[in-house]
């Protein structure tokens, strides 16, 4: 679009070019370079966003450009005790419990090595398909154990996320609630059911709800104070791993992970 205005214009004197520039709003210079075709590029990519989405001359983003700084969602001073919490309760907790190698929970492709250790954590890169998986792993009962009891959840529900809580709601939840609008173009009327898969505060849940009123919204959370909170704010809760659900054909699972 761009392009075709500057060849459009390309042959007009400077007046009229200036003339037309200001006509839809565009900057003009009278100081600028010789050549007429860059100029005119030159004052179009000047001009605010605004103008070039109302002359059509940008297109609208697909998502919306965000701004953040980790400090707006993970206040320093929280952060340092909640890492060093998650270092006391991987010892605590997991030191000693058996693991098991898996296969790549995206392509169940078998067999590689761990590539780097955490916290006493291996983690495995996939050779097919790139996965990111934690492995060898303990058994599902040491995890509901550090959900329950762990020092690390605590501080987690309790003193990191309450003070971050409203600026991750602009910055993350509700972005993450239009991106999936967009991707499996969904209006206002959907009326399927969706589950958050370690739900949190619920704030996710919250902001579906809003756009999707019709909605059944169901959070699935281990953590003891999480869940707590959680409950509050959403219709249908689970807090225990345990409990299966037939998925019918107008539900969605989500999962995301965004300590
Ligand atoms: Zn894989």
């Amino acid at each position: 679009m761009i392009r075709q205005i500057s060849q459009r214009l390309d042959g007009d004197d400077w007046s009229l070019i200036d003339l037309i520039l200001k006509q839809y709003g565009l900057p003009t210079n009278d100081q600028c370079s010789n050549n007429k075709g860059d100029y005119i590029v030159n004052m179009i990519e000047t001009g605010s966003d605004d103008i070039l989405l109302d002359q059509g001359l940008i297109e609208k983003p697909r998502f919306e450009k965000l701004t953040m700084k980790e400090s707006d969602i993970r206040q320093p001073d929280k952060l340092a005790k909640y890492l060093e919490l998650n270092i006391r309760d991987a010892e605590k907790l997991f030191s000693d419990a058996p693991r098991n190698v898996i296969a790549c929970p995206g392509c169940e492709a078998e067999g590689d090595e761990v590539t780097f250790k955490k916290n006493g954590f291996g983690f495995v890169v996939c050779s097919k398909c790139s996965s990111l998986f934690q492995s060898p792993r303990p058994l599902k009962k040491v995890f509901e154990k550090f959900y329950m009891t762990s020092e690390s959840s605590d501080y987690w529900a309790t003193e990191f996320f309450p003070p971050v809580a409203e600026v991750r709601r602009e910055k993350i939840f509700r972005p993450r609630v239009e991106q999936i609008q967009s991707l499996l173009k969904l209006n206002e009327s959907y009326a399927g059911t969706i589950i958050d898969v370690e739900a949190g505060h619920g704030i996710f849940l919250e902001e579906w709800a809003k756009c999707f009123p019709q909605n059944k919204c169901l959070a699935l959370e281990p953590g003891k104070k999480l869940a707590t909170i959680c409950r509050r704010r959403v219709s249908r809760f689970w807090r225990r791993f345990q409990r299966r659900h037939r998925s019918g054909e107008d539900e969605a699972m989500l999962s995301f992970a965004s300590k």
